[in-house]
């Protein structure tokens, strides 16, 4: 029995049209398992199922915002009744914050960054429990946080209260769904290659002062969290709960 073949398993990717969640969508998608995209960009999630579509399995994009609830209730619905099940939800989908200095800070951008973030991933992940209960055959619910739930990015309150307050939420939903073998984890990438992150580590500062701290030597690339997601969607990560798994090319340790 291979642990990581994925046939027959119905994975959601939200944020799967693009840098980290694209990888991860590809990789489960190559493990066998249909794969649904979420995200607010049509062009995006055309072009990603397209290429996703070379390992032929099904996939699906839609477009949902993760923080408007009806949205979220309406895109799980139609992934459920399309692809008949589902067995694993990564809440990868996120923004970053604007940069301004925290006494400037509106509550209005707070806001921006907190409801795609947190409150995206609360109803993505609920919406996402719903159903795995009703199955009744257990699941893994995944949330994508980051190395600034652990560090103070200075002017990066929103985002950092964002990311923290996701594992937090991940911790008691994996305690409170133990019972259902629905297990729940939280990856804390490190700086990734990414459209979102690529202005920020492109800077003549970040390749100054932070490229050099990276003890791997290089930034992260999106395909470096492709075989983790197939591992916690997988039912080789059956004892694997409530945890936050940092993959940052050991920047944190350092
Ligand atoms: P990315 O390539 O810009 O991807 C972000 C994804 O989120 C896109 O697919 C985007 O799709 C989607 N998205 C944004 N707002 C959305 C909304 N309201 N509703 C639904 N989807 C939405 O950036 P990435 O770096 O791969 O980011 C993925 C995750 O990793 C994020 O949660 C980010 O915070 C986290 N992360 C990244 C890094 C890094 O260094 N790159 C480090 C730590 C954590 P649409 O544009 O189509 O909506």
């Amino acid at each position: 029995m291979n642990p990581f073949d994925l046939t027959g398993h119905v994975s959601v990717v939200t944020g799967g049209n693009s840098g980290i969640g694209l990888a991860m969508a590809d990789a489960l998608a190559a493990a066998g398992a249909d794969v649904c995209l979420w995200g607010t960009n049509a062009e995006r999630n055309e072009k990603a199922a397209a290429e996703l579509a070379r390992h032929g399995r099904k996939v699906l994009a839609l477009r949902c915002d993760v923080s408007d609830e009806e949205q979220v209730e309406s895109a799980m619905t139609r992934t459920v009744a399309e692809l008949g099940r589902l067995d694993s939800c990564f809440a990868n989908a996120g923004v970053g914050s604007a940069g301004t200095r925290f006494t400037e800070t509106t509550l209005a951008e707070f806001r921006r960054v907190t409801s795609v973030n947190l409150d995206g991933a609360f109803l993505t992940l609920r919406a996402a429990a719903r159903v795995l209960i009703e199955q009744g055959e257990g699941g893994s619910l995944v949330g994508t946080s980051s190395l600034a739930a652990r560090q103070g990015p200075p002017r990066g309150q929103a985002y950092a209260a964002s990311k923290g307050g996701l594992i937090s939420m991940i911790t008691a939903i994996a305690i409170e769904l133990a019972r259902h073998h629905i297990r729940a984890n939280a990856i804390l990438p490190g700086w990734v290659s990414t459209p979102l992150a690529d202005p920020m580590l492109e800077s003549e500062g970040f390749q100054r002062k932070v490229l050099p701290r990276m003890p791997v030597g290089r930034w992260g690339k999106p395909g470096d969290f492709g075989a983790l997601a197939v591992y916690l969607a997988s039912p080789a990560s059956a004892f694997h709960t409530a945890d936050a798994i940092t993959v940052d090319g050991g920047y944190l340790a350092f």
